[in-house]
């Protein structure tokens, strides 16, 4: 038996059946009331709702048949489809050319009688066919035929109806999911927008109706979500006079964005007037036709960062006016590159024009030769190792010769941004001072020069005056003399350490160098102390030989300073200790007392020329503020070092440390 041959269109014909997604799904009840009905209208013991596949035929419902499927060459119902329009009956199959071979015939099927009504879907495509079949002989009564076509047009309603359903199904559920992913998109935006650092607002209609605020924008408003809803007038009252909704309403209706940046604004704040910068911005937003429909309004508060600046700024030019008015140069130096970089003022001090340029060698060779190398070395390690600089030095300058004395001081600054930090600070012109200390420096050294001789010659007849009043038995004139004596010791003192300072000053200080033990320092001291301090309790600690090079004499100077201060900034009782050891390559003496200490502030200027502490312990003390400043100088003559460390109320351990001798 042939089998029918294929449709002329069966790619479309089996897509059409495909899109009915029919195929192998369960039997359904609907289908199989229509084949029940058929085989009772057509008096068959078989009627079969078949579709045919591209090698089978599939049976979504037989009604008196168990097999689900055959195979599509033995099938009739490929006979049926061919012809679309048509009801395939063959009376008897047996003797009917076409099947009377076909293994359905002649096998335990037994078809005889064969009547199928192909089913044509709305798009012409025929996707099988209503069948009724029985293994006796029949012949279709016109009623029948009709009926069996009217059921095979159900069996089509019903496979587009179940599609329309799933399709509905497939829709809804996809819609379905589209809600899910709306509202997953509307919670990530809404907390977005909540947690930005930016205050935000959306304002709909022509009173820019608030329809919804971020924490931020509820809070630089000083509202809550009670304003939701309402008119941005009504609702904020408080900003009316800077009248947002007149710009707003511009930017719904012309869907043009306004911006402003670091706008001013003052007004009530949770019940306060405050004042704010704001960077705020209203953007038009709109539909896909371009129609507006509603106003973002966004604001980032930059009132700190404003506010700031503004301070640096007026701070600025607070120094700038500082600076002009104290005459003073500024100057910057790149702590890499050692760009130089002066003010006006600055070249002017150097002795350089205005608008010639001067680097940082140029300003370095218009020092004096005695400052220059040290000024170098000084600026070189502060920058490298980011200390303050604060030095006295002379300039000759460029282009006039003029002798001047500048005071400059300077610091670090790093720039924070990678770039290089630079080294900058301030020159002033310490002419005036300098030159009046050394009128000052001239006459102390002048007047104490004049004073040294009749004073020398007033011991002198003091001495004979004493001697003879002892011999006398004068009692009286021989005390007064005695008393006469100390007195004028303390103004040799007085005078030996202006002359002193007057040396220092000239750079003239004139060192020994001996090799002396350290403990004859202190003996020697101990000799001279016995002799003029009785009252007070001096403890000598000596140690082991530490000889050391240089000035014995100066040396002791030292030491009787450091104790002689002791005792006069103690209490009635002073209690003075004096030990020597060896610290490292040095040898340290320390004097210690219990005395009135000496205030942190005062310490760091505490061996400076003729500085006092300012209290009135030390006012009832008579004192002129230099004996410390010789001790300095004569320790750092030896190469060695001086300090203090003190504690008010508690006592003072002034020590000194100079190198062994190698
Ligand atoms: P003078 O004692 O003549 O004022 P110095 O240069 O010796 O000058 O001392 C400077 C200042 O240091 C003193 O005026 C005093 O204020 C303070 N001072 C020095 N030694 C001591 C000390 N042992 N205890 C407390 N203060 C001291």
């Amino acid at each position: 038996m042939p089998a029918a041959p294929t449709t002329p269109n069966e790619s479309k014909r089996l897509a059409a059946l495909r899109s009915y997604n029919i195929l192998d799904t369960a039997t359904e009840e609907d289908f199989d009331e229509l084949t029940e009905l058929a085989s009772a209208i057509c008096s068959t013991p078989i009627a079969l709702i078949s579709f045919v596949d591209k090698d089978r035929q599939w049976f979504k419902s037989r009604h008196g048949l168990d097999v689900s499927e055959t195979d599509r060459a033995l099938s009739f119902c490929a006979h049926a489809i061919n012809s679309p329009t048509e009801i395939l009956e063959v009376e008897n199959a047996k003797e009917d050319k076409r099947f009377m071979d076909n293994e359905l015939v002649t096998g335990p099927m037994d078809i005889t009688f064969y009547a199928g009504v192909p089913l044509v879907d709305v798009s012409g495509a025929a996707l099988g066919s209503l069948c009724v079949i029985d293994s006796v002989q029949h012949k279709l009564n016109t009623i029948q035929r009709k009926a069996l076509k009217i059921l095979a047009r159900q069996v089509i309603d019903k496979l587009e109806l179940r599609r329309k359903v799933v399709e509905l199904d497939n829709t809804r559920t996809r819609i379905q999911r589209l809600n899910e992913l709306l509202v997953a998109k509307e919670r990530e935006a809404t907390q977005i927008i909540e947690h930005t650092p930016t205050a935000m607002a959306l304002h709909i209609g022509e009173d820019m109706e608030i329809r919804f605020a971020n924490k931020m924008m509820l809070g630089a408003w000083g509202k809550d979500e009670r304003v939701f809803g309402m008119n941005f007038k009504d609702a904020l009252p408080e900003l009316d006079k800077l009248d947002f909704p007149t710009t707003m309403r511009q930017v719904y209706r012309k869907g043009i964005h306004y911006e402003q940046k670091e706008a001013h604004m003052l007004y009530m704040h949770y019940g306060k007037l405050k004042e704010f910068y704001y960077n705020y911005a209203f953007t038009p937003l709109k539909l896909s036709d371009g129609s507006v429909w509603g106003v973002l309004n966004t604001a980032v508060d930059v009132t700190d960062i404003v506010k700031s600046r503004i301070a640096v700024e007026r701070a600025e030019e607070q120094l700038r006016l500082a600076v002009q008015s104290a005459q003073l140069g500024t100057w910057s130096i790149n702590a890499d590159t050692y760009e130089f970089d002066a003010s006006e003022r600055t070249k002017e001090l150097f002795g350089f024009l205005p608008d010639e340029v001067i680097t940082y060698e140029a300003a370095v060779n218009q020092i004096t030769e005695e400052y220059r190398d040290k000024v170098k070395k000084t600026v070189e390690a502060a920058i490298k190792e980011n200390r303050g600089f604060d030095m006295e030095y002379a300039i000759t300058g460029l282009h006039n010769g003029k002798l001047r004395w500048v005071r400059a001081t300077g610091k670090l600054y790093s720039s924070g941004d990678g770039k290089a930090a630079q080294f900058s600070g301030t020159l002033s012109d310490i002419t005036e001072r300098k030159q009046d200390e050394q009128r000052k420096n001239d006459f102390i050294g002048m007047v104490s020069h004049e004073l040294k001789t009749p004073l020398t010659s007033m011991k002198g007849y003091l001495q004979i005056i004493g001697q003879r009043a002892n011999k006398l038995g004068d009692v009286p004139i021989a005390d007064f003399t005695k008393k006469t004596q100390r007195q004028a010791d303390k103004m040799q003192a007085l005078v030996t350490g202006f002359l002193d300072v007057a040396r220092i000053t000239e750079g003239k200080i004139h060192l020994n160098n001996d090799v002396f033990d350290i403990n004859d320092v202190m003996r020697a001291a101990e000799d001279e102390l016995r002799v003029n301090c009785k009252g007070a309790h001096i403890t000598f600690r000596l140690c082991d030989s530490l000889l050391i090079n240089g000035d014995k004499d100066k040396m002791e100077q030292v030491l009787i300073n450091f104790i002689n201060n002791a005792i006069k900034y103690s209490a009635d009782e002073p209690e003075v200790t004096i030990t020597c050891s060896k610290d490292g390559d040095n040898a340290l003496v320390i004097v210690s007392d219990r005395g009135i200490g000496i205030p942190a502030a005062d310490i760091p200027y505490i061996f400076d020329r003729f500085y006092r502490v300012e209290n009135t312990h030390v006012k009832m003390i008579s004192g002129f503020g230099i004996g410390l400043y010789i001790c300095k100088e004569i320790i750092e003559h030896h190469g060695g070092t001086i300090g203090v460390k003190s504690e008010p109320g508690k006592g003072s351990d002034f020590w000194f440390s100079v190198p062994l001798s190698k």
